[in-house]
């Protein structure tokens, strides 16, 4: 028996203006890892590629895995980019295999295409129109009617943060093994509702969606093959932006449809709780203050800087939320991060110990929202110099390498900023350990996070504070222009 595994993950932010080359599709800017040495590095992680090379191999399967890419979201990916990911998939089930599992992100853009994953589905059917695909999915994927179409099993995150990715990696690769064991017909109901959930309302530990994922999770404890309420990708002006539902039944096509307009009936009913009230952020960095006199318990006050999330296609170099910070004099701040390698550059340059004063951040203009890019000059001194490498601890992406390149810390007395030359978000204490930050001793820590911070950081903040800066991936949907996305749709437009 010989399966195909591959990974292609993008999450596509069309207002983004940072590039996505070939080369972002593998740690350390060196493009995708491929054959054996793909195999090597995510055999035995707490990936979705990880889980299914665990269930092919426990099946006893031979393993071909043609390629593993998966980038920071960024803007749309070049045309010659896409297909020569997708050929190489393409390549490997056009040479013969008895199974297909995929792990993608499922709302990848491209110069040409909507629906890179749909596109990719369909390639796959006019070369294999009967072998098996199991497809793993983001939560956050903007379905495609292809998607559903060709696939033979859909299996979606059920965590926000992402702490499930290798659970829906085993839940995309069972039903396909007990299909080719001849011991189950996985058949597929899918569906949208109109409205786009705003992402900082999707986190699976609060309301609306712990309800909505723990019925979906307990639709499979009750026999569904694989329940997914998929909550969108809302910064994607592409048509098909928003909430869907795919369930995979046994055979029972009508038990899917029920189930699945169950799961959308029910995110419909609660979609006024998915809206976002926004605080300005001059109120919030005084609520902060407030909150380190009189929170109880120890550990920082998270300052989340959530309109600039490098895994939500942000340039991570806005310095709105920084420069309030420090004119606030906040003492005893950690930061992290702030993407500029040219920064890094002057800093590893003057050496460790060195002072310097320097325009930090704001390289990348952002003429999507209408923004220039603007540095903020600051004196500090480098206090540590790092290669930036460490292994994710979890519990998101398990054992996975992550490389920020070269990172400094700069010092300004009050303030210790990370500056990294990559786009990482610090989803896992390992980024700060790393370089020499405990953030447990921290009175503020200022994180470019929306949701995946609490995976890894949650348990050492003594409260969160949302602070609204600036960057492509707003929280304000108003200053968004969207010309492609279906309207109308809530809660861009009134809705009867
Ligand atoms: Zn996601």
């Amino acid at each position: 028996m010989k399966i195909v595994i591959a990974q292609m993950k993008h999450e596509t932010n069309t207002f983004s203006p940072v590039p996505t080359p070939l080369t972002r599709f593998g740690r350390g800017g060196l493009g995708p890892l491929e054959g054996d040495a793909a195999l090597k590095a995510f055999r035995g992680t707490g990936t979705g590629i990880g889980a299914m090379i665990d269930a092919a191999s426990a099946a006893g399967a031979e393993i071909v895995l043609p390629i593993a890419a998966n980038a920071a979201p960024s803007a749309p990916c070049s045309d010659a980019t896409y297909e020569y990911i997708a050929s190489r998939i393409c390549d490997a089930v056009a040479a013969g295999c008895d199974a297909v599992l995929l792990d993608l992100h499922g709302a990848m853009v491209t110069e040409s295409l909507e629906d890179g994953e749909g596109e990719l589905l369909r390639r796959l059917r006019k070369i294999a129109p009967q072998v098996p695909i199991g497809l793993a999915l983001d939560m956050h994927t903007n379905l495609y009617p292809a998607m559903a179409e060709y696939a033979s099993v859909v299996a979606g995150y059920q965590t926000y943060p992402h702490v499930d990715m290798y659970q829906t990696g085993m839940r995309a690769a069972q039903p396909i093994l007990a299909m080719l064991a001849g011991k189950s017909n996985p058949v597929i109901a899918w569906g949208q509702r109109p409205m786009i959930p705003h992402v900082m309302r999707q986190a699976s530990d609060d309301l609306p969606n712990r309800v909505l994922q723990s019925r979906a999770q307990a639709m499979e404890r009750e026999g569904a093959l694989a329940a997914s309420l998929f909550v969108g990708f809302p910064h994607a002006d592409i048509m098909q932006a928003g909430l869907s539902a795919v369930v995979v039944t046994d055979g029972d096509p009508a038990l899917a449809r029920r189930l699945c307009d169950e799961l959308l009936d029910a995110a419909w009913a609660a979609r006024s709780d998915f809206i976002y009230r926004l605080e300005p952020l001059e109120d919030s960095l005084v609520r902060a203050r407030q909150l380190s006199i009189s929170a109880p318990g120890s550990g920082p006050i998270v300052l989340l800087d959530h309109y600039d999330n490098c895994a939500s296609g942000g340039t991570m170099d806005t310095m709105t939320v920084l420069e309030r910070i420090i004119e606030a004099e906040l003492d005893n701040v950690a930061a992290f991060a702030i993407c500029d390698p040219w920064a890094v550059q002057q800093m590893i340059a003057a050496g460790i110990g060195a002072s310097l004063t320097l325009p930090l951040g704001g390289k990348l203009d952002m003429p999507a929202i209408g923004r220039s890019g603007r540095p903020l000059t600051l004196t500090g001194r480098v206090k540590l110099v790092s290669e930036g490498v460490y292994l994710n601890r979890g519990p998101m992406a398990r054992g996975e390498r992550t490389d920020m390149g070269h990172s400094v810390v700069f010092d300004t007395g009050r303030v210790e900023i990370a500056v990294i030359s990559r786009h990482v978000e610090p989803h896992d204490i390992a980024c700060l350990r790393t370089l020499g930050i405990d953030p447990s001793e921290k009175a503020f820590l200022m994180l470019k996070s929306r949701i995946h911070w609490r995976a890894g950081l949650k348990q050492v903040a003594r409260a969160v504070v949302e602070c609204a800066g600036e960057g492509v991936c707003t929280s304000d949907y108003s200053t968004l222009r969207f010309e492609r996305l279906r309207r109308p749709i809530y809660p861009l437009d009134p809705m009867p």
